[in-house]
């Protein structure tokens, strides 16, 4: 049985995944609110032991996607926390005594896509997870896209207007920046939007109800969202897109704008144009594809 995790802003949700690849058990849970590094970890480590503890298998592995930047099993940096090198691998490792692998959020994602929801049908794709930040991931049949320096690409961090907005990175101006949970709720309220509404999931009912703020700030969030993936397709031309997180619930309300941009940014001669969908599958897939990492990083420790 091979223990996952998927770590986000505000909640976690843990699971277990049998070894023929089955998503047996998973439970979601929000992160205790303003929780240092120890109290994190702590949670973290009751929250995967008493779902293990359901099971009458052992676990043999650890899967774990979080948001942030990873490096080696530490989250080097994470939005809403100010943990700096949090070395989540070895803590899971010294509770459970088996191999683990923390990988970015996007990447367990885009693995799981990949693999489970779209098995074989693509020959790349880029992964993109839109909640309180933006994390992307590409993928190919050679496996996840990684950078010369073995780390993954900061989608969330490609620049789409110059001297723009502050992003949490500390630069200006980055796709995260306008396509994100807080950009979307600044836009709205920039746009005269109901004062009183708290998530992207009441801007999104607003949009629903015909309310012209949250229509523009979808659009907007839409728009910034196409030029991002227009400049992906420019380096790296995925045949397809593939949205999860919590605000691609409401793809109904930024796809069109986001398409258009896309269709206007690619340029011409590097491949049909993209697909763009939304996962189904969503946390599923990312479960999924955190179990795919860590049996992949067991088999070759055994090889
Ligand atoms: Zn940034």
């Amino acid at each position: 049985m091979i223990g996952v995790l998927d770590i986000g802003g505000t909640n976690v949700r843990a699971g277990l995944v049998s070894e023929g690849g089955e998503l047996v058990l998973s439970r979601s849970r929000l992160l205790p609110p303003e929780a240092d590094a120890r109290r994190f970890l702590e949670f973290i480590c009751s929250f995967l032991g008493s779902l293990a503890a359901k099971s009458d298998e052992e676990l043999t592995a650890i899967g774990a996607g979080s948001c942030g930047v990873i490096r080696e099993g530490s989250i080097l940096y994470s939005p809403n926390t100010s943990w700096k090198s949090l070395a989540l691998a070895e803590a899971l490792k010294a509770r459970f005594q088996v191999p683990t692998t923390v990988v970015n959020d996007a990447d367990s994602f885009a693995m799981g896509v990949f693999n489970c929801e779209f098995p074989g049908k693509y020959s790349a794709l880029c992964a993109l997870t839109l909640g309180s930040g933006l994390g992307g991931s590409l993928i190919s049949r050679q496996g996840l896209v990684r950078g010369v320096s073995g780390v993954s690409p900061e989608i969330g961090h490609i620049k789409v207007r110059q001297g723009g907005v502050s992003c949490s990175c500390g630069g200006s101006g980055c796709l995260e920046a306008y396509v994100s949970k807080r950009a979307l709720m600044s836009s709205y309220r920039r746009y005269g939007g109901d004062k009183d509404a708290l998530s992207p999931y009441d801007v999104y009912q607003a949009f629903k109800r015909g309310d012209k703020a949250a229509e523009k700030a979808f659009a907007t969030m839409g728009r910034f969202l196409g030029t991002g993936m227009a400049t992906i397709f420019n380096l790296y031309a995925p045949p397809v897109f593939v949205l999860g997180g919590g605000i691609s619930r409401a793809a109904k309300a930024f796809l069109p704008s986001a398409r258009q941009a896309l269709a206007k940014g690619v340029v011409k001669g590097l491949g049909p144009r993209p697909r763009v969908v939304v996962s189904r599958m969503r946390s599923r897939a990312s479960l999924l594809g955190a179990a795919l990492l860590a049996r992949d990083s067991l088999e070759s420790v055994l090889k």
